[in-house]
């Protein structure tokens, strides 16, 4: 039943808002990087360097089943496939494909003929969702055609359309305008999984979204949901207690339990792949911040930070950039980095000292808020030793990294960041113990290989002396039986 209640989170009042929300078309770059590098793991280039490509055309294939193929989001010429930076917090450099535009815009020929979706059999719309290029779009990127092809029994299919960030808009703008979109593609996915009923969530705060979608949902199956606007209810296990009652076990996975979530956005995006054979191509991104006035743009994938930060012209201060949201986002100060599937918003902020770091005071907040109902403090004190092993029989894997206890603690102390570091922590000594138990099983292998051949060794002489020794003493006994008969004959001559 749904009580629409999780554990901790906060309330957190949008700093930048807006009197309208809209989206604006961002003008087409100049020039667009894709990385080849996804969640489903490596694609490989199909393009050369030099080659035309036209926008929607695959540039990469996945190379497993895993992944989903990658397009030209404009017309023009491949430049280069070679590394770049991408997004991530060590602005490490990826194998990316490089495409100059030449400014037509002129796409592949698509198909225009309007087939009811419920002609086509799940195996082709999974297919047809994963050559469109479509992954989760709410943050994760995990591949959808993985996520509904996976489950069994689906029950409940949820479609997110809580923002993840306070601040971000993009889901909002989304629903306000494409409302009809949205649902036929629940419906699609809801024609794949076999769901008995469908959950599309949505934040009280976000009426005009609400009444958009209530005006073209006419789906029995299909119900939505406003629940109290507080963060993090946006994220899955948090959504599913929210709005089931279902608790997902550490390490579980919805789809064991029958459920599946989809992000609104991946909802339209799947609409347009299966109804206007649209592969994904382009993304709502909300660009927000103290620096700029805030909006929302649909821009091109591989389309640069600094492209889209452009067209908002910020104002002349110095300006930090993060990408995802002001809790769970990435400082960057490379602006060259591509906008990604995943990037839902650009916060452009006005440079200001950090607060000042202080000891922690046990105050106990962190705690309060915490949504997955972890001991922050106890985490901070273990991971800032480097105990890793007491941080984990406190339970760091199920930290979601949510920055609710950052957010609210008086001393400042960077919560996460000592999380995150020990998590990396942990994974980098789990993989140095694999390699040590490695390594230790291949020597005492090799040790119990040559004991085992010493003793097979041994045992081959053993037996190899044993045979001689028969051997020597059946031709002795031969000689012996020869020695006799002629004794006996040389008898028999002398008698006579
Ligand atoms: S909120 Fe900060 S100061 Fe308070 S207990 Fe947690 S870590 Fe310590
Ligand atoms: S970051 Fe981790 S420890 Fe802190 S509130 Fe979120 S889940 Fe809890």
């Amino acid at each position: 039943m749904a009580n629409y209640l999780f554990n901790g989170g906060i309330v957190i009042n949008n700093l930048y808002p807006v009197n309208k929300v809209e989206i604006i078309q961002a003008s087409l770059p100049t020039k667009i990087v894709l990385p080849l590098q996804q969640f489903g793991g490596q694609t490989k280039p199909c393009v050369s360097v030099g080659d035309y490509v036209l926008a929607g055309q695959v540039v990469a294939s996945p190379k497993g089943g895993f992944g989903v193929s990658i397009h030209a989001s404009i017309s023009g010429v491949v430049l280069s496939i070679d590394k770049q930076t991408t997004v991530h917090q060590s602005e490490l450099k990826s194998e990316c494909i490089t495409i100059e535009s030449d400014g037509k815009d002129k796409w592949i020929d698509r198909k225009n003929d309007h087939v009811d979706f419920l002609h086509y059999s799940t195996e082709v719309l999974i297919e047809t969702i994963q050559k469109s290029g479509i992954v989760g779009l709410g943050g994760a990127g995990f591949p959808t055609h993985v996520k509904i092809g996976k489950v069994v029994d689906c029950h409940t299919l949820i479609i997110n359309g809580t923002e993840c960030e306070p601040g971000v808009m993009c889901d909002d703008a989304l629903m306000q305008f494409h409302p009809r979109e949205i649902i036929r593609g629940v419906e699609i996915l809801l024609h794949i999984c076999g769901a008995k009923r469908v959950i599309i969530a949505i934040e009280d705060d976000k009426q005009a979204a609400y009444q958009a979608l209530s005006m073209f949902n006419h789906n029995d199956k299909i119900s939505i949901n406003q629940i109290p606007t507080k963060y993090t209810s946006g994220a899955e296990k948090l959504l599913i207690k929210a709005l089931l009652d279902v608790e997902i076990p550490s390490g579980g996975f919805a789809v064991d339990k029958g459920i599946i979530c989809q992000n609104i956005a991946t909802a339209k995006a799947v609409f347009d792949a299966v109804i206007n054979h649209r592969p994904l191509v382009s993304r709502i991104v909300t660009v927000t911040g103290d620096g700029v006035k805030p909006n929302n743009f649909e821009v091109r994938l591989g389309a640069s930070f600094k492209h889209l930060v452009s067209i908002v012209s910020p104002n002349n201060q110095a300006h930090n950039y993060r990408i995802g949201g002001m809790m769970m986002g990435v400082d960057v100060t490379d602006i060259n980095i591509p906008i990604s599937k995943t990037t839902s918003a650009i916060f452009v902020n006005n440079q200001v000292l950090k607060p000042v770091v202080q000891e922690c005071i046990r105050c106990g907040q962190c705690s309060e808020v915490c949504p997955v109902r972890l001991l922050p403090q106890q985490l901070y004190w273990h991971a800032k030793s480097e105990n890793i092993k007491d941080a984990l029989n406190y339970n760091l894997l199920d930290c979601i990294e949510c920055a609710c206890c950052d957010y609210v603690c008086p001393s400042h102390i960077p919560l996460v960041s000592y999380f995150s570091f020990a998590k990396a922590l942990n994974k980098q000594q789990t993989h140095e113990q694999n390699r040590i138990n490695i390594a230790r099983e291949r020597f005492e292998f090799r040790e119990y290989r040559l004991e085992r051949n010493k003793l097979e060794r041994a045992q081959m002489m053993t037996d190899k002396k044993k045979t001689l020794k028969e051997k020597m003493a059946k031709e002795q006994s031969q000689k012996q039986k020869i020695a006799e008969a002629m004794q006996r004959v040389q008898q028999a001559k002398d008698k006579k």
